[in-house]
């Protein structure tokens, strides 16, 4: 199963050179978060050792949406509920910042990606996820935090497609290495497909709610709309799921719920399927911390779905806690110790 990341870039082989005898700084795993991170101790002059058992973004980060969403896992009242205002309000803040930062990279690395910082839409299906749409807009507004509420007509101008008629407006594998995390990151199996070419339609990403683990998708640049989604009807619902292999119940939903949402994409031929693997922290926010017991080692994970505009941000603070022995004051939120 090849995601539309890797089959848009082609498959570069990794050369096995064999493990050097030491390093000063490790990074292990080669996902946005470890690549990132590695960025930042080179950057530091630290020569990082990236070590990854099967290639460049096997993981999660070569087969997501390539959503780069600013804000929580959970819709901002939720996360003001679970953390308190003033701390969601910063977390809130810090993925703005991890949002901007990722375009600083992109533009200073001279990466050659099609990153697009548009902003995202959410899309509320009916009257009670249009009020709670209204709820989480007027909450981000008084709180500082940039939300714009745009009614039906206002986003069809915008995506260039009439909307389907029930719309109206909105990792995994640390156990392994890190038995003491087994228990808090929990694997979840993400599904996703991409069509054939398709004329301009969508100017950006954009989530929506047609099951309760939710719908999110985009249209590249080359025209393919990726769209993923529907954990919710699979058998198991995917959790605790670490095998790579879509299921047919996830796969068909996503075929119907394109076309239920854009009723212009119905029959639109799919070319790639895919899947692969999300972890999910407690309360959906990202845990990074010291690795307990294990002097000078720090980790991250539990992205919960949304580990792209964490990935600069959190990878920079780990990277300066791995150079300076000691966790920076804006892991904070993140550090274990609220589990
Ligand atoms: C279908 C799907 C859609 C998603 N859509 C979005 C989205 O649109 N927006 C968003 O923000 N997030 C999305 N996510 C989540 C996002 O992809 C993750 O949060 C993010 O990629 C996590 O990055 P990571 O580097 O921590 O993990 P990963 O990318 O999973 O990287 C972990 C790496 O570690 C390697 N590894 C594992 N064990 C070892 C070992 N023992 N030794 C060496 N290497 C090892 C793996 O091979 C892997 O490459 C999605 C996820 C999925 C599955």
């Amino acid at each position: 199963m090849i995601s539309y990341w890797h089959a848009s870039i082609g498959h570069a082989p990794l050369a096995d050179d064999g493990l050097p005898a030491e390093a000063r700084v490790a990074v292990v795993g080669g996902g946005v978060h470890g690549a990132s991170a590695a960025l930042w101790l080179a950057r530091a002059g630290l020569a990082p050792l990236l070590i990854e058992r099967a290639g460049p973004a096997a993981g999660a980060s070569g087969h997501n949406g390539g959503l780069l969403v600013s804000g929580l896992a959970e819709g901002y009242p939720a996360a003001v509920a679970r953390f308190g205002r003033e701390a969601a309000r910063a977390i809130y803040a810090l993925t703005l910042e991890g949002y901007g930062l990722m375009g600083d990279i992109v533009r200073e690395e001279s990466i050659d990606c099609d990153l697009r910082l548009t902003g995202n839409l959410s899309l509320a299906l009916g009257e009670e996820g249009l009020d709670a749409a209204r709820q989480t807009a007027a909450l981000l507004r008084e709180d500082g935090l940039p939300a714009e509420l745009l009614d039906r007509r206002a986003v069809e101008g915008l995506v260039g497609a009439p909307l389907g008629a029930e719309i109206l407006a909105l990792n995994a594998w640390s156990g392994d290495l890190l038995p003491d995390l087994a228990g808090m990151i929990t694997p979840v199996r993400g599904q996703a497909l991409s069509t054939g070419p398709l004329p301009p339609m969508l100017p950006g990403g954009f989530g929506v709610s047609l099951t309760p683990t939710g719908e999110y998708g985009q249209q590249a640049l080359d025209g393919r709309v990726i769209f993923g989604g529907f954990r919710a009807v699979a058998p198991g619902r995917d959790v605790g799921v670490r095998e790579p292999g879509g299921s047919p119940e996830v796969q068909a939903a996503l075929d119907e719920g394109l076309a239920r949402i854009f009723p212009s994409l119905a029959g639109a031929p799919v070319e790639l399927r895919w899947s692969s693997t999300m972890g999910f922290s407690p309360d959906y926010l990202p845990i990074a911390d010291a690795v307990p017991g294990l002097p000078g080692a720090w980790f991250s994970g539990g992205f919960s779905g949304h580990g792209m505009p964490y990935a600069a941000i959190l990878s920079r603070l780990l990277a300066e806690a791995a150079a300076s022995g000691a966790a920076p004051a804006a892991l904070a939120p993140f550090r274990l110790s609220r589990l």
